[in-house]
């Protein structure tokens, strides 16, 4: 069991992070180990400051581990820390080290923080800043990553829908395929009558088959719906015929998707 001296923020420290540092040294204590914590332990009344200062002094030479929770901006940190590199240098077995190394980022250039992170991973001089940022823990990626994932898909090859398993993939291409009712250019008419949305009345019209597209799966649920349900059509690959057509009631020019059967040639 060691007797632990912390360094921390104190009167920078907010709410939370003054609950983290409690908890943290409670759980030292909970280990069986000697905490003092400047949070709690330290009475921080002091005019001039020198009693709080000869107290830490006591405390860093009491320590077997001085553990840093650094925070750059913190006045009292830096002092302290400085004290306690001190001490190590007649007690050498005293370990220094920092809690929050994933949270504290090498500067560019020289500094107390890097001399810090130095101290905890025990680097002596000469050392460089490549050196500690090789031993500073990976830090999450800044940028987003790309991640190419490879995934292999089966393809009908009939209709070229893709599927993930072989398995559905050659149920598709075991469908027939529908013969083709109609060619580009045929003219047809609709068998169930349209509803013309100005004048609300329904009408049949003279149009012409302007592509074909398909071949696909037959849409079960359409099939079953509208088309009463053809077994040959719902086990088939079906083309859908786009009509241009003129709406014979307010003369407005349009076009629409059908199956064959929903048309008939004229
Ligand atoms: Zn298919
Ligand atoms: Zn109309």
């Amino acid at each position: 069991m060691a007797n632990i001296y912390m360094i921390c923020s104190v009167r920078k420290a907010t709410e939370k992070e003054k609950r983290d540092l409690t908890a943290y040294a409670e759980d030292l204590r909970k280990q069986g180990h000697e905490v003092l914590c400047p949070i709690t332990d330290t009475n921080q009344t002091d005019d001039i400051g020198l009693r709080i200062v000869e107290e830490h002094e006591k405390e860093i030479v009491w320590a077997d581990e001085i553990h840093i929770i650094w925070n750059p901006d913190s006045e009292g940190s830096l002092w302290n820390a400085a004290q306690a590199r001190m001490a190590k240098r007649f007690m050498p077995e005293k370990k220094i080290i920092v809690v929050n190394l994933a949270h504290v980022e090498p500067t560019d250039n020289k500094s107390y923080t890097n001399v810090i992170l130095a101290t905890h991973f025990g680097l002596t001089p000469p050392t460089t800043l490549a050196d500690l940022n090789k031993r500073m823990p990976k830090r999450k990626a800044k940028t987003p990553q790309k991640i190419t994932k490879k995934i292999t898909l089966w393809q009908c090859g009939i209709c070229k829908t893709k599927y993930k398993t072989e398995t559905h993939a050659r149920l598709c291409q075991d469908r027939f395929l529908e013969k083709k009712k109609f060619a580009v250019g045929d003219r047809v008419t609709n068998k169930e009558r349209r509803v013309c949305s100005k004048t609300n009345t329904q009408y049949t019209f003279t149009g012409t088959v302007i592509s074909i597209q398909g071949p696909e799966p037959a849409d079960g649920e359409y099939e079953r719906k509208w088309l009463g349900e053809k077994r040959e059509r719902l086990n088939s690959h079906v083309f859908s015929y786009e009509v241009e057509y003129r709406c014979p009631q307010c003369n407005k020019k349009k076009s629409a998707l059908y199956y064959a059967p929903e048309l008939e040639k004229i």
